[in-house]
């Protein structure tokens, strides 16, 4: 066996993924980045902008470059210190795609053919381009590469993350201790928002019609909201089976207010505080992301720090799995 330096995570180190395929939306700030933005102090976060994962199905070009882009802009406005917290764009950093290949070499077709999401992306018709088969692959050497301890998971990414650690795990074993194996933590579950319009589905970047995008103007977010599925019940409370716009609303002004609702009958006044509750949030988020949009190079330089912040671990963790796999270093 090949000696290897041990991959040592003495801290917590924190890994979450943002998709460039959409614009940011009120699940992905109450679900991902407030969760990123309040535990800076306590783990090593890194905002991995996985503009590489965007290319999985049919993609256009300029909206993927747009989207990353204005993702980190998003992510500055919400309060992601970049000092503490990298933002980094997966393709600027080569080691992902690198370290991609090598644990290529000990995953099985068969592990990354029963995805339960590539099944149903690939269901969808039309070509299935094989990035998107191999997908999960690319996801654990987003995971292993800078040595995470924890990454932040939803019940959709939950078998991602389990062949993440499959992965670790065996390359640990066959050719020596070089990976962190790391652990899921789960959001707990009031931070999952769902669609307003169809509050049974998960709000999306590109499904449903019933997103509170961050960027939204207020009278769309006014509208949107106003419009959100209720129920005949006429009762102001959280019962997720039998009424899941309700509850829906009431978790999102849980997590916005950190307080129930203020009137427990109707729902024309739970939809006036959750407009509300919207509006205090993303108004300064709106205005410090237009600040920061007027000067987009300064945005690019954020990325191009959190790219050389990050490179020495990364360049670390693939020297160790190239010694330990056999190639030259
Ligand atoms: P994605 O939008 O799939 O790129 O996910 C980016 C991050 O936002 C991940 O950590 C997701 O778990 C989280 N996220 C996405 N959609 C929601 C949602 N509707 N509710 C809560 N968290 C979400």
């Amino acid at each position: 066996m090949t000696t290897t330096v041990t991959a040592a995570a003495t801290r917590t180190r924190r890994l979450t993924g943002f998709q460039p395929t959409g614009r940011l939306h009120l699940g992905n700030l109450l679900g991902a980045l407030r969760p990123l933005i309040a535990a800076q102090d306590a783990a090593e976060s890194i905002a991995l902008i996985a503009d590489l994962h965007a290319m999985t199905m049919d993609h256009d070009p300029a909206s993927v470059r747009r989207h990353t882009l204005e993702q980190a802009t998003v992510m500055l406005a919400a309060g992601v210190d970049p000092e503490r917290t990298p933002i980094v764009v997966q393709s600027q950093v080569r080691e992902h795609t690198e370290l991609h290949y090598l644990l290529e070499c000990v995953a099985a077709h068969g592990e990354a053919a029963r995805m339960i999401q590539f099944k149903e992306k690939s269901a969808a018709g039309g070509p299935i381009r094989l990035s998107l088969l191999t997908y999960p692959v690319l996801m654990a050497a987003d995971i292993l590469l800078y040595d995470t301890t924890q990454v932040p998971v939803g019940e959709d990414q939950n078998q991602h993350l389990e062949l993440a650690r499959t992965l670790a795990i065996r390359f640990n074993t066959k050719y020596g201790d070089t990976f962190t194996v790391p652990e899921g933590v789960r959001p707990d579950s009031a931070a999952r928002i769902m669609d307003l319009a169809e509050p049974t589905r998960k709000m999306g970047k590109s499904t449903g019609t019933g997103q509170i995008r961050l960027l939204d103007p207020p009278e769309v977010i006014r509208r949107t909201v106003a419009r959100a599925a209720t129920d005949q019940v006429g009762l102001v409370r959280r019962d997720r089976d039998n009424q899941p716009g309700v509850t829906n609303l009431v978790d999102i002004l849980a997590e916005l207010t950190g307080r129930p609702p203020s009137d427990t009958t109707s729902y024309a006044t739970l939809k006036r505080e959750v407009t509300d509750a919207i509006e205090a949030v993303l108004t300064p988020i709106r205005a410090r992301h237009a600040e920061l949009s007027a000067n987009p190079d300064s945005v690019r330089a954020v990325l191009a720090a959190g790219a050389e912040k990050v490179r020495p671990t990364a360049a670390a963790t693939v020297r160790r799995a190239r010694e330990a796999i056999g190639l030259l270093n």
